[in-house]
This record gives C-alpha cells, sequence and structure tokens, in this order.
C-alpha cells in the first residue's frame, strides 16, 4: 500500500441513483436486487447515492434483504454538478442505437436529450422510460450527479418554432457547413435521421437565425455515430472538459 491514493471514500464504491431528495440521517429503502443479489452486500457495506437535486452522499447498508435494502444516508461527497448547457436533438433511430446514444450522450455529458420527429424519421413510438433507465444507468457508472432531462419526441417544425433566442442551433447537416467551431453560451445540436433532412426541412432550419449549419467531414456518419462526434467536440471546446483537473 502506498499513501498516495486516498482510500477514502473509496473509488468503487456502487453509486446508486435514488428520486427522492437526500439528506444527512434519511433513511432510504431501494430495490434489492442489485445491492443484495447481485453484488451481495449487507448491513455495514456504503455506496454512494445521488438524487439529481442535491448531490452525492455517502450511505451504509442498515438492513438487506433480496426484495428490499434499507440504508442510512450519511455525509455529503459532492454538490449537484452544473451540467454544460447542451441539448443533443436527435432523430430517433432504431432501438439498440438509441439506447447506445442515450447511453453516450449521457457520458459525454449533455443536458437534455429532446427526440425530433421528421419527415424521414422511420421510428414514430419512443419508450421513454427504457431510454431513461439508459441515462440513469449512465450517470450512476460515470459518476454525474445530475441526470440529462429526457424529453417527450417533439416535431420539427414545433421545435423550430418555438427554438430559444438566446440558444444556438448548431445544425449537423451532411450536406456541408461551417467547421464546427463551438463558441460558448446556450447550445444545442441537431442530428437528422438515418434517412437525412428533406431540402425543405433543410431550408427551414437554416432560416432560423440561431441556426449554424455544421459539418462533421467528408464521410457521411450515422446519426448515432454523428451526434456523438458533435457533442463531444462541442464539450472540449465549450463545456467543461477543460476545467477538469485543472490548477
Ligand atoms: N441518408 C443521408 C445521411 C443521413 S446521416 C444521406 O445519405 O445524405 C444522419 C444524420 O447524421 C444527418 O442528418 C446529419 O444530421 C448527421 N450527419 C452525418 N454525417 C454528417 C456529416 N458529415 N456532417 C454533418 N452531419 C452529418
Amino acid at each position: 500500500m502506498t499513501g498516495a491514493t486516498p482510500a477514502w471514500p473509496p473509488h468503487s464504491l456502487p453509486r446508486l441513483f435514488v428520486d427522492q431528495a437526500l439528506a444527512e440521517g434519511a433513511s432510504v429503502t431501494v430495490d434489492g436486487n442489485y445491492l443484495a443479489a447481485v453484488l451481495r452486500l449487507g448491513p455495514g457495506d456504503r455506496v454512494k447515492l445521488f438524487d439529481d437535486r442535491t448531490g452525492e452522499w455517502l450511505a451504509e447498508i442498515v438492513e438487506a434483504g433480496r426484495k428490499r435494502v434499507t440504508l442510512r444516508v450519511g455525509e455529503r461527497l459532492r454538490q449537484r454538478e452544473d451540467v454544460p448547457d447542451l441539448w443533443l436533438v436527435f432523430a430517433p433511430v432504431k432501438r439498440g442505437r438509441i439506447d447506445w446514444l442515450v447511453e453516450k450522450a449521457t457520458e459525454l455529458g449533455a443536458a437534455r436529450l429532446q427526440p425530433v420527429l421528421t419527415r424521414r424519421t422511420i421510428v414514430d413510438r419512443l419508450n421513454l422510460e427504457r431510454l431513461r433507465a439508459h441515462a440513469v444507468e449512465a450517470a450512476e457508472q460515470c459518476e454525474r450527479t445530475a441526470l440529462p432531462a429526457l424529453d417527450e419526441p417533439r416535431k420539427l417544425e414545433a421545435l423550430l418554432r418555438e427554438w430559444p433566442a438566446d440558444r444556438l442551433l448548431y445544425f449537423a447537416d451532411e450536406g456541408g457547413g461551417e467547421r464546427f467551431a463551438p463558441a460558448s453560451g446556450p447550445a444545442a445540436i441537431l442530428i437528422g435521421p438515418e434517412g437525412g433532412f428533406t431540402e425543405e426541412e433543410r431550408a427551414a432550419i437554416r432560416a432560423l437565425p440561431q441556426a449554424r449549419a455544421v459539418s462533421l467531414g467528408p464521410r457521411i456518419l450515422r446519426a448515432d455515430t454523428a451526434a456523438l462526434a458533435a457533442v463531444a467536440l462541442w464539450m472540449a471546446a465549450a463545456g467543461d472538459w477543460s476545467r477538469h483537473g485543472e490548477r
């Protein structure tokens, strides 16, 4: 053992989202499957909890059953983070890919995930509960203290009509656009469906004063690849990646 790595709190503690406001001394009951049945934890074992409201807390298991585990909340480890102000507006793609997209966009740090229905969107029924479960799992794993907001799907026209005046809309246009050089400030990235946008849609998006048509290079990317490439570029340039580990 060296003294270089702080032993407390251990990095490897299981981390769980709970949908209730946490506070020191509070008692929390969660489903026993993961903590007791899968991880085989019992009384005295510690886990980290976060609630998307107050931050992240250390908690100790008081009682563990296969059905239910009860924990007592201890000290607060972190305040809820300020999530970089980036929305990902994306046309739903098929099941495996959209699950992956939600998971990765959560890991990369998006604040809001907004499904958008376009002319060529082929998936029109979305299981938001399933997507939310993927976002929660990704947030647990990547140590987010805030979940991304996940919205009901909306039609492209309605979104454009009500687009906030102060939010830039980076429109990933496979037909070509500016080099993607994100500016600071509230922003969103718009990604089309596998079939792309129609000409009318491209024109309508480009007509929005807040829109910037950007290129993600000479290759045609799949929608999920395009979304994540764009989120990564935005995070590195205008998000919080540069603040990590800053001295
Ligand atoms: N079927 C279309 C491609 C759609 S790709 C075609 O053949 O033209 C799905 C979405 O990913 C696009 O609507 C766009 O938003 C994004 N995208 C893919 N490649 C891109 C690129 N090189 N630059 C900008 N956006 C891209």
